[in-house]
């Protein structure tokens, strides 16, 4: 067996370099728990960043998986298959919206949702110039049309020009919204939960200012549930606690625990005047392997009551946290819902991770000066225990 200096070598050989990786090679995982190539033991609070809920190596997920691989892994949307069509159901369900593509990745459903978003408006007036409103501090994904309408210049500067017609609001200040709002303004667009641009929750006045005004003007609201939905802050889409519906959704990431789905929904009035036949389409997208990962991860998000522990455990860890706050400091605030933490510090947070993952504990940041609690959705008190014992020791170094 090669030693992990020797994986990390060939891969700087052979990947392109677009990450600084953490020196690690991850091999298999258990539970809450990952372990190295070298055997090395990990209390995982990143879980993939937000994908892993259900946990490693959960039995049941495997077998649905296997049992979905002897049978037929892909077919192609030429055709239906049974576990798109269940996963269909189940996601409608869980949702409340009414019309669902299937995507392979987070990017593709914010892709799909700005198409449906503009199709819908040109289907009113037949103009090509429509707009679309997103926040500063988004994050939406790295191809082209999410890239647009993510407000982070660093991530945009070198890949000008964007696709046109976007501009910048800032999230909970509905005034910035009002003074972007046009004629040809077709979509407002914002994680409820703001992640990579540093956990930041939607007010539930922004939130309601944005979807009257939406309702009045006849726009689209699309709210981005890829990091913060699947329950990660206590239910099963965070908007869901307002008592306001989006026009689009789109979800990602936990969604199929680590297979490769995304999914943008929308509401009937928007199915019925948007995306038609011949206007989107993918190769992989809710395929047979695809739907199974979708129904095994619903079934057991019933089965295990995975939002239940995210209430008990995310009341717990951020009250953990917020003593953190009081004791350090160095330590700002916190911010978050549910089991979607940060920690915001006054200097930056990458000496602390790493420092973290050498005693076995694996974080995340979201932005330089932030550390993001993003832990599987089946965590434990103990965890939080184990996993704050090991920051304090790092903490007091
Ligand atoms: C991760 C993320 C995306 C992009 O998803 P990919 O699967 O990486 O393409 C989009 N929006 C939000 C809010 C995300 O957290």
């Amino acid at each position: 067996m090669e030693t992990m200096k020797e994986y990390i070598e060939e891969a700087e050989k052979a990947l392109l370099h677009t990450y600084n990786r953490y020196q690690v090679v991850l091999d298999k995982g258990d539970g809450v728990y990952l372990y190295d190539v070298e055997g090395k033991k990990y209390l995982d609070f990143c879980a993939g960043i937000a994908v892993f809920a259900l946990g490693y190596n959960n039995q049941k997920y495997n077998n649905a998986l296997k049992a979905q691989i002897d049978k037929l892994i892909h077919t192609s949307n030429y055709y239906y298959n049974v576990p798109a069509i269940e996963a269909a159901k189940k996601i409608k369900k869980a949702s409340g919206m009414d019309r669902v593509f299937f995507t392979n990745s987070g990017a593709e459903a914010v892709e799909g949702a700005i198409k449906a978003a503009r199709k819908y408006a040109y289907l009113k007036d037949g103009s090509t110039d429509h707009e679309i409103i997103a926040m500063e501090h988004s994050f939406h994904g790295r191809t082209m049309g999410a890239l647009s309408v993510t407000g982070n210049p660093k991530y945009r500067e070198a890949f000008q020009p964007m696709i046109g017609n976007i501009r910048f609001a800032r999230m909970n200040d509905f005034e910035s919204v009002l003074a972007n709002v046009t004629d040809k303004t077709c979509a407002i667009l914002f994680e409820t939960v703001q992640g990579e641009g540093g956990i930041y929750p939607a007010q539930e006045s922004f939130l309601k200012q944005v979807k009257a005004l939406c309702e009045e003007r006849d726009i689209l609201l699309i709210l981005d549930e890829i990091q913060c939905g699947m329950g990660r802050t206590g239910s099963m889409f965070a908007w869901q606690k307002y008592g306001i519906k989006p026009d689009i959704m789109t979800t990602a990431k936990a969604l199929g625990c680590g297979v490769p789905v995304g999914a943008f929904l929308m509401t009937e009035k928007v199915g019925q005047n948007s995306l038609t036949s011949g206007d989107h389409g993918t190769t992989y997208g809710g395929n047979p392997l695809a739907g199974a990962a979708i129904n095994i991860v619903l079934d057991l998000f019933e089965e295990n009551h995975i939002i239940d522990n995210v209430n008990e455990v995310g009341a717990y860890l951020k009250e953990k946290l917020d003593e953190l706050v009081t004791e350090y400091d160095c330590i700002e605030e916190r911010r978050g819902l549910g089991l979607m933490q940060g920690l915001v510090f006054k200097k930056p947070v990458g000496e602390i991770i790493t420092k973290a993952l050498d005693k076995g504990l694996i974080l995340i940041n979201a932005g330089t000066n932030i550390i993001r609690f993003v832990p599987p959705l089946i965590i434990e008190k103990k965890h939080v225990d184990e996993m704050l014992s090991i920051l304090k020791t790092c903490l007091d170094e």
